[in-house]
Order: C-alpha cells, then structure tokens, then sequence
C-alpha cells in the first residue's frame, strides 16, 4: 500500500531498522508481504536501557507542565496524522477502517487525558508534633518496560507510554511484532514534538528475549504488560525474581446477562455489533451471553440475523463490516474451539468455518447449548465466536457470570434500577457496563480483577503504578 511506512525502532532519539533479521509483516486479508519488521539484538537492548536511564534523568527535572506541553503537542500530532496511521493500521491488523479510525483519534484523548493528570500528582503535609515538619513527596518510579500487544496496537501502546510520560517516567516500549508500523507512527508524534531523546524507546524483536533481558536490568523499575494469561503470569514471575512491580492488563472472557425486561431486539443489535468489533479481538469483547428464559429465542434469533448479515472484507475496502483475524495462531484458536463444542453437543446457529481460502478470515459464529465442559465456555475466544446460553433467576446469572477466573468486562441489559445495582454489586470484574457497550472513556479506570490482571489504566488512577511515595521529615533547626 501507497503509504505504509516501513517501520522502524527508536533509540536513543535515533531512528534505526537495528541489526537483528528482519521478520516479514503479512496482510492479514492476503497473507501477502507487506513490509518486515526489525529485530534488536542484545546490544541494541542494552542502548534502549543506557538511553531511556538518561532520558529519564532529562525528562524528570521537567515542570509537569512542560511535559504535558510536550505530550499535547504529540496528542495535536496524532490528530493530525490520523487518516495515514489508520490506514497503516488497518492494513497490518486488518480491522474496517472506521475502527482503526476511532482508535488513533481515542488515542490522542488518551494522551491528553494523562497530561494533564500529571498536572495533578499531589504530595501531602502531615500534622506534624512541633519539631519537625513531615511531608509526603510523590516520584516517578524510574524506567519503565512496556509490552503491548497486536489487538489495539495504537491505544494499548498508548495507555502505556501517556501514564509513564505523565508520571516522569521514561519508557522502553515493545510494540507488536505484527503490527509495527502503527506503533512506530505513534512513537514519531512524541519524537518530533520535542520529546527528549531516551525519553521513549521502540524495540521490536523476540518477545521473551526483549522482556528477559529488560526485566533482569537494574534500570528498569516497572513492567507493564497487556496480553494473554500465560504470558502475564511468566513476566509477573520473572518480576518477582527481581522485585520490580507490574501492571497486567490480561484477558477476558466477558459475561453479558440481559434480563427479559428490556427491548430484547435492540438488546441483541447491540451485541452482536460489539461482539464482532475488530473480529472479536478485543479483551473486553462480550463473550457469554447469558439471556433469560422467555426472551432467549427472540435474543438468539435477532443475534443470528445480524451476525449472518455482516459484510466481511479487507480493513481497508468501504462497507466492510468485519475484518480477517490478524494472525494464522487466532484462525486455528477458533477452528479448534468449534470443533470442540460441536464435539460436545453445542449447535452452531451461524458461521463456524473459515471464509476465503487467503487471508484469515472466519465467519461470525453463534453457538448455542454450549455444555460448560467444552473449551469455549472456558477459554477466552479471542475472535469472532458468541455463546449464548439461558438462565431462570439472577442468581443463577451471577454464579455463571463469576464461574471464570476471568475478571476483566461484565455487561447487563436491565431496566429494572434494583436489577441494575444488584448486577453491579456482585458481578465480579473491573468494569460494567449497563444497557449499552461503550468503552471505558480516558477518565475511566481499565483494569481487571481475578486472573484479568492488576494495576489500572486512566481515570485518576492512571498514573499511581508509575509514582512512588516518599515520606519526608524536616527538623528545622
Ligand atoms: P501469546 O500469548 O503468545 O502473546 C500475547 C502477547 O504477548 C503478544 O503481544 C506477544 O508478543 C506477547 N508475548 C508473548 N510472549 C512474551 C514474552 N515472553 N515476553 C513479552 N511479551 C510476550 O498469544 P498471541 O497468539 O499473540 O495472542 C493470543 C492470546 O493473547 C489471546 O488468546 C488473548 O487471550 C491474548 N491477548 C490479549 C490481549 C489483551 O488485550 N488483553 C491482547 C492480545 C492478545
């Protein structure tokens, strides 16, 4: 594609294609090449940590309000930038271009949000006994790693790189391998709106050499990482070995109870049109769709008919709906997945097979009378797969709801205000919300509970992870 920037890694305020084989990135909806992404050696690891221990050193003697100058001129950048960065960003992922769209221009809001935040990290005075004064100072916590993944390359990235600026941090990140270029664009925005060089640093490379070697280092002081389970459980182990603390935003395997109170047709529009966005691959994706007894067939029925009717195609083509999936690993999850709770006994009420012989594509897919054996009621899709299934009381929604590990999204449908609160009480997870599908906006904590992770991302909380608190006692004389 006319535009798609190679892209590069960032070190030490030099943008360099490093020494390391290059992988080839592939088009989801062709498989063909498009371009190939750069690998660090160890060498060029150990300069993003020389370099981001002295840009730290820069970066923290700022004012808050020189840094959020900085960061709102990278935000105004993005704006600027974000018709090119979306289309590279549909091209790599293969998400409809409206998505990728709303994705870079949240992610200027998210910088915004951050910078200004950091205008708000207050100390505190403590009573003091008349001898000395004592004080509470909060500091950026050092260097940070920051691992995002290929699902939300530009907003995930960004979560990461607006808290640890805010804070006075600086920061390593890792973008995805397979989607690099949107990540690399969004790095350029800080860069040339005068961030300080070793402030950010972009590696690319094998994932478990990049964080072994980073979280082993004395100059990094945090990790923060989103992706799967598995692999936030082995960082947050390697964490421990060094006593650093860490952020994980993992995964999810959302419930969505929708009681036979509310307009069941528009109830089941709205979710199939979330469980489909970006092919499912989102962590907060709706997953199970717990409906009440007598309004579970019109639910079903309304579910199939907008799955079916979804027009899947290339990110980049208009009309399209509904993206491939970004990677070959995904397209043999859901086959898998399929296959399993067919074996089961579940039906498969739309989709359930690949479409297209080239590229990733596969169908949106319902099953129903899925057994809570089979591996789909139990591990997170991660794709275009919805299970629907029926409950009679509340109760026995909430006990399907909390049965997972999982913690991350719950959804309710409800016009009941009692239902409402009750669901919101006792769901377990670190967002819901009711009668509709909206994100979490900047101002909003993002963070799970249970096996979903720890640490939150926005909101007023946004920056807490990346400061420290220093107590201080100043005896006058
Ligand atoms: P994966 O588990 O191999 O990788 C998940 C992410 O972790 C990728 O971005 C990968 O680059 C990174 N990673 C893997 N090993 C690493 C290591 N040792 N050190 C640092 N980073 C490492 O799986 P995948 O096939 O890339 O993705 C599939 C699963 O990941 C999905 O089923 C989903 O559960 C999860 N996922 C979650 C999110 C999220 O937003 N929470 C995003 C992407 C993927």
């Amino acid at each position: 594609m006319d535009g798609y920037v190679e892209p590069m890694m960032l070190i030490g305020g030099e943008w360099t294609r490093g020494s390391g084989a290059p992988d080839p990135i592939l088009d989801p909806a062709t498989e063909e090449r498009i371009g190939s992404v750069p690998h660090a050696t160890d060498e060029e690891i150990d300069a993003a940590l020389a370099a981001a221990q002295a840009g730290f050193e820069t970066w923290r003697k700022l004012s808050p309000n020189e840094r959020a100058k900085v960061m709102l001129g990278a935000a105004d950048l993005l704006r600027d930038r974000s018709e090119e960065i979306a289309r590279m960003l549909s091209l790599e992922q293969g998400k409809p271009l409206g998505e990728a769209r709303i994705e870079v221009v949240r992610a200027a809001s998210l910088i915004e949000w951050d910078a200004n935040e950091g205008r708000r990290v207050y100390g505190r005075i403590l009573p003091g006994d008349g001898v000395a004064n004592n004080f509470v100072i909060r500091q950026p916590i050092g260097v940070v790693a920051g691992f995002s993944p290929w699902n939300l390359p530009v907003t995930s990235a960004t979560r990461k790189i607006g808290g640890a600026l805010a804070a006075g941090c600086a920061i390593i990140i890792k973008g995805a391998e397979e989607t690099p270029a949107s990540v690399a664009a969004l790095v350029r925005c800080f860069a040339d709106s005068g961030l300080p060089s070793g402030v950010i640093n972009l590696l690319f490379g094998h994932p478990p050499q990049i964080s072994e070697r980073l979280i082993a280092s004395p100059v990094v002081r945090l990790l923060t990482f989103t992706g799967s389970i598995p692999v936030g459980k082995h960082l947050a182990q390697l964490c421990g070995r060094h006593m650093k603390p860490a952020i994980m935003e993992l995964g999810g395997h959302s419930p969505v109870i929708v009681c036979d109170d509310v307009d069941i047709a528009r109830a089941a529009q709205a979710s199939a049109a979330a469980k489909f966005r970006n092919a499912g691959q989102i962590c907060i994706a709706p997953t199970r769709f717990i409906v009440q007894e007598d309004a579970y067939d019109r639910f079903v029925e309304t579910f199939v008919e907008k799955a079916e009717g979804l027009k899947l195609g290339k990110g980049l083509e208009p009309g399209t709906q509904m993206g491939p999936l970004a990677n070959d690993r995904r397209l043999a999850a859901m086959e898998a997945l399929v296959t399993d709770a067919r074996s089961h006994g579940a039906t498969v009420a739309a989709g359930g097979e690949r479409r297209s012989n080239s590229g990733y594509f596969f169908a949106p897919t319902v099953l129903v009378d899925v057994p809570a054996e089979a591996k789909a009621m139990n591990e997170e899709p991660f794709g275009p797969v919805a299970l629907i299934s029926r409950f009679s009381t509340l109760d026995d929604a909430i006990g399907e709801a909390n049965r997972l590990s999982y913690g991350l999204a719950s959804y309710a449908f409800t016009n009941s205000a009692e239902t409402a609160d009750l669901l919101a009480r006792e769901v377990q997870c670190g967002i819901m919300t009711i009668n509709h599908f909206t994100g979490v906006p900047p101002e909003g904590p993002f963070g799970g509970v249970k096996e979903s992770g720890y640490g939150r991302e926005g909101g007023s909380e946004s920056l807490e992870s990346f400061l420290v608190s220093k107590f201080v006692s100043h005896r006058l004389a």
